[in-house]
């Protein structure tokens, strides 16, 4: 097969480039992704490269198996010895090897979010902070930007002497590291720094890597942070055939330290860096891509590019203003229902994307009336959940005893009469005496000094040296019934015969065919394999394109797809640009909304819908936005006229949960001329939903509802005497009471 044709030039001139450093800068859906994989196959098939010599980092684990499969087709071989994964799993599997000579033992546990929770409050406890002071996911936000640019906790302490509030974080920092440490655990971030640090101290390690990989290609460059980059650098030094490939308008992680310099300054790293430039858009209709590229040429500081396209002009995109979330949704659901009937498109054709999680709840119960299928990416985690945790909490101590926090979790669970007193009684022994948790128990002399309990605590001990046996005999699915039944988990959950607990074991069974699945397919299946499979899929990897459901995601999630048919919601101030990127009045912040918008844009190939609702109500908070600028930064002529949603009457309304309303702030003033306002028209009142407020005539009352009106706000209130009254708030002069 001929692997450069069907590419355009400046794609051939890519995948002919092997050698030396080569930067494909490109906007979106111009074929980089295309390219590597053609780059690859190039590689093995015409160049003889082993396989197995080859790294390429993609973005998700999803994109990972994308990527090997389409290499299979091209060149139906081999594809499975090449390294292609994401940065977490391929440094897993380099820590795997050699992590023992940093100080940890090869069974790490991987830590999530949660578990992170878990430990910072330790720290806080253990140090008397505050949490109101220290707010567990502001420290962990901290912790993980020092550890995206590479900075220690010891380094930290350092950086941070004579400032207080530094300092503080420095001490949790490395109490933090110190506790991950004594667990056996690594978290998110360091699983990069980690196999940095490896690289740094062992630089024969290093050198074995360098050696193996002779070329390296990384997929969404532009999203790499400081540490990420380092590691890549490092990798790359020996050889230099390192190809990168990115968007600097597709960049949407600075908050998690992705570092866009990295790409803008790859030329100056790489001297004889070569850059290539793809400009023609293969993915979109010129109307998405003209729509495109005018909302982002408002951003400063981009390397400028001009897109264009061969293909059709396509439908203009659909602006649609709405009264509210559940008109939007409607609109959305009968929008699908209709380009089915009409366009014989099929469910998975399309895709509503949003920039929070928290707004797909309302779009779901549409669906859901409407009998569309769906399939959300994102919300809460399958593997967050309380009794999976549990589960894995057992597997992890199963496999790596010193993982304190997991067995803490697991040791009373089902209950075994282990109180809190005695968890802290051996855990003051461990501490004395620098042992584990687990190890404390396994003494029997030490444990005989605990009383009454000392008996749970060595059937507990035994119980897991039994199950820790049978991890060596059996299949993951196996070990996780034994882990079951053994602790009477189940049965208890059975027992309990409530939905909740129906739903609990539904979730285990799920676990289970999970497990049973990867007993199936993996390579070389093993407890620890299986662990750390589930502690590094990302939402996205959970999305199967072959599903005939219409696919409801963030924003951020669906970086590198396309899908027909796409639908943003919550085109609005506030929402999108988020709320903190506005009042902050800090412009990068917005003009990462801004590439994150550009990314929702290009994912459409077809048809584009924006949708915006005159009033929202998200996280229990009504909120009055004004149509999101980006919307206002689109030429009309664009925009299909009359794309208005008719006044429906509210659908769900009598569903919908009556809440607080707050205004809480004025929206944005600039370029959206056709609906300004002035800002005291928008300043907050002082009641929401719920609340009693007193009127001069009616007395007191409950209100009932609250709509955003022009100039002033139309309340709905119930007055015992009087009955339901709509009143503008300002003129009736209504007050709280
Ligand atoms: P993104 O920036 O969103 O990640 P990308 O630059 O990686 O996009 P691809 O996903 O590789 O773009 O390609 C976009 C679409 O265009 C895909 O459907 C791909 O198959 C198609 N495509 C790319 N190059 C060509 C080509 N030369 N001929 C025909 N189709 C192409
Ligand atoms: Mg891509």
């Amino acid at each position: 097969m001929n692997l450069v044709e069907g590419l355009n030039p400046k794609q051939k001139e890519a995948v002919l480039q092997t050698e030396g450093p080569v930067l494909i800068l490109a906007g979106a859906g111009s074929g980089k992704t295309r390219v590597l994989t053609h780059r690859i196959a190039y590689l093995i098939q015409e160049k003889n490269v082993l396989p197995w010599k080859i790294l390429a980092i993609t973005f998700t684990n999803k994109a990972a198996k994308e990527m090997r499969e389409r290499v299979d087709q091209l060149v139906g071989k081999g594809a499975e010895e090449i390294w292609v994964s994401t940065f977490h799993s391929a440094c897993v599997k380099i820590l795997r090897r050699d992590i023992d000579k940093i100080g940890y033992s090869r069974s790490f546990t991987i830590y999530d979010t949660a578990d992170q929770k878990a430990l910072i409050k330790e720290c806080l406890k253990e140090l008397n902070y505050n949490e109101k002071n220290y707010p567990v996911n502001y420290v962990l936000g901290e912790i993980s930007n020092q550890k995206n640019e590479l900075i220690s906790a010891s380094e930290y302490e350092k950086n941070s002497a004579g400032d207080f509030r530094k300092e503080k974080l420095a001490h949790i920092y490395t109490l933090y590291q110190k506790k991950l440490a004594g667990n056996n655990a690594l978290d998110f971030d360091d699983i990069i720094f980690k196999t940095v640090e490896l690289f740094i101290y062992h630089p024969d390690v290093l050198e074995h890597y360098q050696n193996r990989f002779e070329y390296i290609m990384v997929d969404e460059y532009q999203d790499t942070n400081t540490a990420q980059y380092r590691l890549v650098r490092l990798l790359a030094s020996k050889h230099e055939n390192l190809c990168v490939v990115g968007d600097d308008d597709q960049s949407i992680y600075g908050w998690r330290g992705a570092n866009i310099r990295n790409i803008l300054d790859f030329e100056k790293d790489f001297k004889n860096a070569k850059v290539i430039k793809l400009e023609q858009n293969y993915r979109s209709t010129k109307v998405i891509l003209d729509a495109a590229n005018a909302v982002i040429k408002n951003n400063y500081g981009r390397k400028a590019k001009a897109l264009w396209t061969e293909n059709e002009q396509g439908d203009l995109i659909d602006v649609r203003e709405t009264e509210n979330e559940h008109e939007e949704a409607e609109f959305v659901a009968n929008e699908i229902v209709k380009q089915i009937e009409k366009r014989g498109k099929e469910y998975k054709d399309f895709a509503v994307l949003y920039r929070t999680n928290a707004q797909s709840r309302v779009v779901e119960e549409h669906f859901i009336k409407h009998g569309i299928p769906y399939r959300l990416l994102g919300g809460v985690r399958f593997y967050e959940r309380k009794e999976i945790k549990d589960l894995l909490g057992y597997l992890r101590v199963i496999l790596n005893p010193s993982d304190d926090l997991s067995l803490k979790r697991i040791i009373n669970v089902p209950k075994r009469g282990i109180g809190d007193t005695t968890i802290g009684k051996v855990e003051e022994v461990a501490s004395n005496y620098d042992m584990s948790f687990f190890d404390v128990i396994r003494e029997d002399e030490i444990v005989s000094q605990f009383g009454r309990a000392a008996s749970k605590l060595k059937k507990f001990a035994d119980l897991i040296g039994v199950l820790q046996a049978q991890s060596q005999l059996g299949t993951v699915m196996e070990l996780i019934e034994n882990v079951l039944e053994r602790t009477g988990y189940l049965k208890e959950l059975e027992e309990e015969n409530t939905e909740e607990s129906k739903e609990r074991i539904q979730n285990i069974k799920e676990l289970i065919s999970k497990a049973a699945d990867y007993d199936q397919n993996a390579e070389e299946p093993s407890l620890e394999g299986f662990l750390e499979e589930v502690s590094l899929v990302a939402d996205i990897d959970n999305y199967d394109a072959e599903n005939n459901a219409v696919v409801l995601m963030t924003l951020h999630s669906a970086k590198g797809l396309e899908f027909p048919y796409v639908f943003i919601t919550g085109m609005e101030e506030g929402i999108f640009p988020s709320y903190m990127s506005v009042v902050s009045e800090n412009e990068d912040a917005v003009e990462e909304e801004r590439r994150l918008c550009y990314v929702g844009i290009t994912r459409a190939r077809q048809k584009l819908y924006l949708c915006y609702a005159k009033s929202r109500m998200l996280r229990g908070l009504t909120q009055y936005n004004r149509a999101s600028r980006f919307i206002s930064e689109l030429p009309q002529e664009l925009i299909a006229v009359g794309s208005k949603a008719k006044k429906a009457t509210d659908p769900l309304a009598g569903i919908r949960p009556k809440n607080k309303v707050l205004h809480t702030y004025t929206p944005y003033q600039g370029a959206v001329s056709n609906n300004a306002n002035s800002s005291s028209d928008n300043s907050p009142l002082e009641f929401g939903c719920g609340d009693l407020v007193k009127h001069i005539k009616f007395g007191v009352g409950t209100v009932e509802d609250i709509r955003y009106a022009g100039a002033d706000y139309e309340v709905t209130v119930l007055f015992p005497k009087f009955g339901s009254k709509k009143l503008m708030a300002r003129l009736a002069k209504l007050k709280l009471v």
